[in-house]
């Protein structure tokens, strides 16, 4: 019987793998109400806090005001206003690139600039741990498509020597999952050692990495020789809502004419485009977040570690503590969340087989007092379930 849906979503549990969304009814940030229960979250990417700061809030309904509310267009028939292109020069002057372009989401964006860049006869070839947009891309790209092992450039430079045409290495920046971040440094000297183009997806080291927060290419101090293709999101520390690419004339024009998912869509709301340029000067001037996230990331890994807790090599706010089984995460967060706390756990197809975790992550709304509150749960509850374990 073709589309038995109640099978597959029956399996689906039965692994402990169903999804469900929890209802958020509050605005963004650590002390939320969720399904009628308030919550000190740690699960949000609004890394420096500006998803609900009242000086963005006042940028969107200015902008509203003198903008209206709907792009009206796509961008290369009437929707490219002028905060738009604001937006992107701004974005062009973070990146310290020539010119920058702005899309709807991140997804669309890693679509529209893999599938623009490589075709048939080409090449791509992606960390196997990248997001989903990115893997998606290069399937939907018709390029050669193979992925290294994670974050090995002599896995990466293996299969450089038998890629085919123009080869694309992608990767991300900070890894959504892990929180470790790439070697760009390594990527980058092997892929201009055979011509190839890398591409960096900063989704998460925009704001909480770097001096200005320019992520993870301002972190290494690489030029856009070495990282010719940079894709940055706005949904994350930027507080908003979006995407960008960053490169060389040529590379945006190109994305102008050949990237389906950049012209086939609406632009994003005009005053959307200015609360992004409100979060984005904080995000530049306010130094005082990335200090503060950044002693609480310091505060939270030596209080895990007291703990006995299983880290992951990340110095980011993505602080995931391995759990391994898929059911075992799961029942960790519900007890957190009995205790008032809300930590996502992160099961496959979202991160590899046997490598469940609770996902915490911090921001710069956070306290420390909250961190504190975060680690005495965590070490009850593992407490507890170690106890549990040795009694089965
Ligand atoms: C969140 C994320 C995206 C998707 O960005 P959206 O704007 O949310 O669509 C892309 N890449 C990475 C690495 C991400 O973490």
């Amino acid at each position: 019987m073709p589309f038995d849906l109640a099978a597959r979503l029956a399996a689906r549990r039965a692994d402990n793998l169903y999804r469900q969304r929890p209802l958020l009814e509050s605005p963004q940030g650590p002390e939320v109400v969720v399904d009628g229960q308030p919550l000190l979250a740690f699960c949000n990417n609004d890394y420096l806090g500006l998803a609900n700061h009242p000086q963005v809030i006042e940028a969107w309904r200015a902008g509203a005001t003198r903008w209206g509310v709907g792009g009206g267009a796509s961008h290369l028939v009437i929707g490219h206003s002028s905060p738009h292109h604001a937006l992107e020069e701004a974005l062009a002057d973070l990146t310290g690139r020539p010119r920058a372009l702005l899309f709807t989401t991140g997804y669309m964006a890693n679509l529209g600039a893999v599938t623009a860049l490589v075709g048939q006869g080409d090449t791509v070839l992606e960390d196997r741990l990248n997001h989903a947009s990115l893997l998606d891309a290069g399937l939907l790209s018709g390029a050669r498509f193979n992925r290294y092992l994670h974050n090995d450039v002599r896995s990466l430079a293996n299969r450089l020597e038998k890629a085919t045409g123009n080869t694309l290495v992608v990767t991300d920046g900070v890894f959504s999952m892990d929180g470790d971040i790439a070697d760009l440094p390594a990527l980058a000297r092997a892929a201009k050692a055979k011509g190839a183009w890398l591409m960096v997806d900063d989704a998460h080291g925009f704001g909480p990495l770097g001096a200005q927060g320019g992520g993870v290419v301002e972190h290494f101090g690489l030029s856009q020789d070495d990282v010719p293709v940079l894709v940055g999101t706005l949904g994350k520390a930027f507080g908003t809502a979006g995407a960008f690419v960053a490169g060389s004339e040529a590379l945006v024009e190109s994305l102008i004419q050949f990237a389906r998912p950049y012209i086939y869509t609406t632009s994003q709301p005009p005053a959307l485009a200015c609360a992004t340029l409100k979060s984005l000067e904080l995000l530049r001037s306010e130094h005082w977040r990335r200090e503060h996230l950044r002693g609480l990331i310091r505060q939270f890994r030596q209080g895990a570690e007291q703990i006995g807790l299983q880290l992951m090599d990340s110095f980011t706010p993505i602080q995931p503590i391995l759990v391994g089984d898929a059911g075992q995460a799961m029942h960790l967060s519900q007890r957190l969340r009995e205790r008032g706390l809300m930590v996502t756990a992160i099961r496959p197809p979202t991160v590899p087989a046997g490598s469940a975790r609770l996902r915490v992550t911090l921001t710069a709304a956070h306290s420390e007092a909250q961190v504190q509150r975060l680690l005495d749960a965590l070490a009850d509850c593992f407490a507890r379930l170690a106890k549990e374990s040795s009694h089965a």
